[in-house]
């Protein structure tokens, strides 16, 4: 389905939608698509693109979260490592299996990650990934070549998930769409009708046409993370504020930091803080910073301190130092933390998510992980079907497969994580070989995606192309911006507009991409 045909739902829909998704990050969709495999008629309305907040930031990791086993949170890393078994089962085009490895530079390191990462293998069960075991300090470098040797005693490997986060929201939109629901992006919600206290239904506005809609539902659910006190104060202005805010940062170097298959985690920095090294489509990952922030927005600037304190952490885990020059990009993203009054510093505050329904029937769902979303989704659906007195229907997503799904495929082919999709690409480069051109010679993307974007991915403007159904901003911010003329030309010959069109959206993209160029001065360009 194309926007076009998604608005064309909407605006022929009459009566009473079942649900009302507000949000198109992993938590809104997710609720999207359990809502609509379940039967119920269910409409989504992101204000922008699928995952253009938090839901495209993340660290790409599927887990069950070392940390938290750490902190002694044992029932959400059971939760979360069930749910990584179940993602990797429903779309292994997106999710692979990572081996991680824990560098060891003290001599108690080895004994008490070894015997911490036996309990995570246990509590995965069924669904682990593969067992953990102690490397020598041999092994450890065969596998990660660049690892700081001084000192080093050797590594424990454990398994974990890695996945392309806004890919797979991309996905989950087109799985409700085959579901029966109907995903809207660019669509804001700016209030709530009512029939007396209660909610029956929202005011959007479209951002493409400015064109208001009354939209009316007997549930309406609130998923807009870091939006999420935004829009319970749009319904109730004395609403309490639940979210605390935290940013964090990853920075992207090329490949030769991280030759090999293997990720580095660093459990404990200096500071206490997590550090990974995670390869992603041809390049290292690091992060990530944990900085309490009150200004909420959906393009947060990475601050020079937060660029700082990883380049500082990296350099003491890599042999080659990586510099401000190394940064191929920098990308922050908002983790929406549930304040429950009892902890101030961000990193302590718990990451389970929260379920509330206000007296006016609105059901808000936050906090949680992208791992967890499956499990959130469910949650709220059962909770939300309870308020608005549906007809009770079972979650059927813990086996539900996810648009695109594929078992076998090869991973050296340029297409694959579009799993099942990629035979049409691949036919209609058949039938245009000119679509079967790279976009740019430093990343792997071909022309033939831009146009499947628009007709198949409801992408509309330059950025949801370069930053969500690829990833070429996150993976090389400038060859991105190199990028955009030939995009913003095929787009507009697809999308029917004109050379003026073309022009502000490569302009709005350079402007944009520029914030994820290290030297940047919104990133901090007093960089030491
Ligand atoms: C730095 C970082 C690293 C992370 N790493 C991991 C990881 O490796 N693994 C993991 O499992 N989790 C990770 N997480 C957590 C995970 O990314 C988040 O929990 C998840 O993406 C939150 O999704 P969401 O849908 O709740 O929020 P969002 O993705 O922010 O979606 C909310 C959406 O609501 C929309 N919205 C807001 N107001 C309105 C309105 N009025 N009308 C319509 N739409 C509206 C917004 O535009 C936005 O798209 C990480 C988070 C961060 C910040």
């Amino acid at each position: 389905m194309n926007r076009d045909q998604a608005i064309e739902a909407l605006e022929s829909f009459e009566g009473y939608w079942d649900i009302i998704v507000i949000g198109g990050g992993a938590t809104g969709l997710g609720v999207g698509v359990d809502a609509a495999s379940r039967g119920y008629r269910t409409l989504l309305l992101e204000q922008h693109d699928f995952a253009k907040g938090t839901s495209s930031r993340s660290t790409k990791l599927v887990h069950g979260g070392v940390r938290y086993l750490r902190q002694g949170n044992i029932s959400l890393v059971l939760e979360a490592l069930h749910e990584r078994g179940l993602l990797i089962r429903n779309a292994p085009h997106l999710v692979s299996n990572q081996a991680f490895i824990v560098p060891n530079y003290e001599w108690w390191d080895g004994p008490f990650y070894g015997a911490g990462m036996k309990v995570y293998d246990m509590l995965a069960g069924k669904l682990g990934l593969g067992p953990s075991r102690h490397l020598s300090k041999q092994e450890t470098l065969k596998r990660i070549p660049t690892l700081e040797p001084a000192k080093l005693r050797g590594g424990v490997v454990y398994h974990d998930g890695q996945f392309d986060d806004a890919r797979l929201a991309v996905n989950l939109a087109q799985t409700m769409t085959d579901c029966g629901g109907i995903p809207v992006n660019y669509m804001k919600v700016t209030g709530f009708s009512k029939v007396g206290e209660m909610i029956d239904g929202v005011f959007a506005t479209d951002m493409e046409t400015g064109k208001s809609h009354g939209i009316h539902a007997r549930v309406v659910v609130n998923a807009t993370g870091v939006f999420t006190d935004q829009v319970l104060q749009m319904e109730n202005p004395g609403a309490t504020p639940m979210i605390a805010a935290s940013q964090g940062v990853h920075l992207v170097l090329d490949k030769s930091f991280l030759p090999g298959e293997s990720a580095i985690m660093v459990p404990q920095t200096a500071d206490g803080r997590v550090l990974f090294v995670v390869p992603w489509h041809g390049r290292a990952v690091v992060g990530t910073t944990d900085t309490p922030v009150s200004r909420i927005s959906l393009e947060p600037r990475p601050l020079a301190e937060e660029i700082a304190f990883i380049l500082a952490h990296a350099a003491l885990y890599l042999s080659k130092d990586p510099t401000p020059g190394d940064i191929k990009s920098v990308f922050a993203g908002l983790r929406p933390l549930v304040n429950t009054g009892k902890e101030h510093n961000t990193a302590a505050i718990s990451r389970d998510h929260y379920l509330v329904v206000s007296e006016s029937g609105l059901v808000t769902i936050t906090g949680g992980k992208w791992t967890t979303y499956r499990k959130m989704a469910e949650d709220t659906v059962n909770q939300a079907m309870l308020v608005a007195g549906l007809d009770e229907r079972e979650c059927v997503t813990k086996k539900l497969r996810i648009h695109g799904w594929l078992k076998h495929f090869d991973s050296t082919d340029p297409l694959h994580y579009y799993g099942s999709d990629a035979i049409h690409l691949k036919k209609m480069i058949r039938t245009d070989p000119g679509l079967g051109e790279k976009l740019h010679p430093d990343l792997p993307y071909l022309r033939a995606e831009v146009t499947w974007a628009v007709q198949k991915e409801m992408a509309r403007t330059v950025e949801d192309f370069l930053a969500r159904r690829s990833r070429a901003l996150v993976l090389d911010a400038r060859a991105a911006m190199a990028m955009a003329p030939e995009v913003a030309g095929i787009m507009a010959r697809d999308l029917g507009y004109d050379d003026a069109w073309k022009t502000r959206q490569i302009n709005a993209f350079v402007k944009l991409a520029e914030n994820y160029l290290a030297a940047s001065p919104a990133a901090g360009a007093s960089l030491p």
